[in-house]
């Protein structure tokens, strides 16, 4: 199960060459590389990322809780990784349509696409490099809903962290509340540990270890 309590550790582990081929194995062939962050307390998410599969983790994590994890992560990739590329020019046009409508075009993705399930989020934003991801769970919510997530993540790119000045923004689109309760009460009723409202969706410079972020600059091919 996810950690319900917070870390109160301060290191952050760098995955050796030695356990990442380990895990590789266990991920049928597909390299894995587990990074371990302090600042990381309870969400576990992942992603492909040029060409292997990155599972962020707590750093206060066991190794049999890293195990249990990136195996349960991993699978979630694998399954979900079919149909979903058909979707991303129409997540993209969309992107584009909200941006014009609630941000006045300011907001510009580099990157908008959809990700398998991420256990612990419902999108993600990295604002360094304009890239947005979605978790294929989205797909099951109604479309304001996930206009809403999309449009929070497009704000991201003009204010990356949850102050007054990125609500602001996002007062613009008028069911930004009822969404926020919707995606509270999905993650409740289905015992998720999602964090609160997309308070953990940013992949640098507010949340993640600067080393760490840009590892995670690396263009993706997947
Ligand atoms: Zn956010």
């Amino acid at each position: 199960m996810p950690a319900a309590n917070p870390a109160k550790t301060a290191t952050t582990a760098v995955t050796t060459a030695a356990t990442t081929a380990a895990r590789t194995a266990a991920a049928g062939g597909e390299p894995v590389e587990v990074r371990r962050s302090a600042k990381r307390r309870r969400t576990v998410s992942a992603y492909r990322d040029g060409g292997r599969i990155v599972v962020l983790i707590p750093a206060r994590f066991t190794r049999a809780e890293e195990a249990e994890w990136v195996a349960t992560m991993v699978a979630r990739l694998q399954r979900g990784g079919g149909a979903r590329r058909s979707g991303d020019a129409a997540l993209a046009r969309r992107a584009a349509e909200l941006s014009r409508d609630y941000l006045d075009g300011r907001a510009r993705p580099a990157g908008v696409r959809w990700v398998g399930v991420m256990r612990t989020q419902w999108a993600s934003c990295t604002p360094s490099t304009g890239t947005i991801r979605l978790s294929a769970a989205l797909r099951e919510l109604p479309g304001w809903v996930q206009d809403y997530v999309l449009l929070h993540e497009l704000a991201h790119l003009i204010v990356p962290g949850h102050g007054p000045r990125f609500w602001a923004l996002l007062q613009a689109y008028p069911r930004t509340e009822r969404a926020r309760g919707y995606l509270d009460g999905v993650s409740a009723s289905a015992g998720l540990s999602f964090s609160d409202d997309l308070q953990d969706d940013l992949q640098d410079d507010v949340h993640g270890d600067p080393h760490e972020d840009r590892a995670e600059l690396t263009p993706t091919s997947g």
